[in-house]
């Protein structure tokens, strides 16, 4: 791992983002921002799964009208998503939000800019400019043939420019493309170009389980080389999926701890009892919990023992039975069917336990 690169930081709302600001969790609501009721409640099921930062598409004035009621109801701050009509920015900003994804290269004028700028300036609204292989500016498309590396660093820079040169910094900067190699060449170069802080993801990623793949390997090797200081995990299905991938990634890195992390063994000719399903239900049962409880599910004598012994709880389990540890001494021998349902009255009292330390 390399260390964070330094960036500067920016708050968005009352959240930090770069400097030494932890790497924050970010989605997207996925209903209509107009129907205030459905999106709060989205957003109040993403609070809950440790969303930090949560974005909302703005098409219409309508939807920007809705912003005002939709920030008044939640805990975490707010983007609106708005492409083209520096209009709908204005109203955005109006409506309270904390932060708007905009790219100010595309509307039009220098005085828009400028009206743009001092609004969100006066509201201490930052700005994420949001370079997207799939809507790249066509000159920079002729000029480098494609939506190359290059091209979408250039795009970033030239909306970066223009926002400074009307004192603006308050900003943060994301460049993404729908493949990999692309994202991590892209956020490579901007990183040795400017110090404003990055958003990182990989655009379109793909379903639940190619875009988890997608994403953690894209972002993965981004943030082992310090890059990335917030990060959007875009998968086709639910936002929740988002949140809890994000984590996950930052987790097996060790950037972040939140939930349990659950070791548990891949099964072989020597496992006597149900493990997949019992680990599954683990991992279901104990979602709740945001302390780091270290769990482990191993299916025999071989590596059993030595992995439960080192977790805070573990099983070993044998044939239709289980040992559980916890904190490194076995405390109890159960059999197959009780399992479950021991672990996770240990796990809950241990993480109250220890949360409260
Ligand atoms: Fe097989 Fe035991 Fe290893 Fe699980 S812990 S994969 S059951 S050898």
């Amino acid at each position: 791992m390399q260390p964070r690169r330094r960036t500067k930081q920016i708050w968005v709302g009352n959240l930090p983002v770069g400097g030494n600001a932890p790497i924050s969790v970010q989605s997207m609501t996925k209903t209509d921002t107009r129907d205030v009721a459905a999106t709060v409640a989205q957003i109040h099921a993403l609070q809950q799964a440790g969303c930090e930062i949560i974005r909302s598409a703005v098409p219409d004035l309508q939807a920007a009208k809705s912003l005002g009621p939709i920030k008044r109801s939640i805990a975490i701050p707010l983007v609106a998503d708005i492409h083209f009509d520096y209009t709908l920015a204005l109203q955005a900003i109006e409506q309270g939000v904390d932060a708007i994804r905009f790219n100010p290269g595309n509307i039009g004028s220098e005085d828009r800019v400028k009206a743009l700028v001092e609004a969100a300036g006066t509201r201490n609204v930052s700005i994420r400019i949001g370079v997207n292989g799939g809507s790249l500016e066509k000159d920079l498309l002729e000029k480098y043939g494609s939506s190359t590396p290059e091209a979408l660093v250039a795009s970033a820079l030239r909306h970066v420019e223009l926002l400074e040169k009307f004192g603006f910094t308050n900003l943060k900067i994301s460049l993404k493309a729908s493949d990999v190699p692309r994202t991590i060449a892209a956020y490579r170069l901007i990183a040795q170009r400017v110090d404003y802080p990055l958003h990182i993801g990989v655009t379109e990623a793909g379903t639940v389980n190619v875009g988890t793949v997608k994403s953690a390997v894209g972002l993965g090797i981004l943030l082992s080389e310090g890059i990335g200081d917030t990060l959007r995990v875009s998968l086709t299905g639910s936002p929740l999926d988002e949140v809890r991938v994000g984590y996950d990634i930052l987790k097996s890195l060790n950037l972040r701890q939140r939930g349990p992390v659950i070791t548990s063994c891949p099964t072989c000719g020597r496992t006597e009892i149900d493990l997949v399903a019992l680990a599954t239900q683990v991992e279901q049962r104990l979602a709740h919990l945001t302390y780091p409880l270290h769990v482990a599910v191993m299916g025999c004598v071989v590596n059993g023992p030595g992995e439960a012994r080192e977790a805070d709880l573990g099983i070993a389990a044998g044939k239709q039975i289980g040992l559980l540890f916890k904190q490194g001494e076995v405390v109890g021998k159960f059999p197959e069917h009780e399992l479950l349902e021991a672990l996770c009255r240990e796990a809950e009292a241990l993480a109250a336990s220890l949360s409260r330390k």
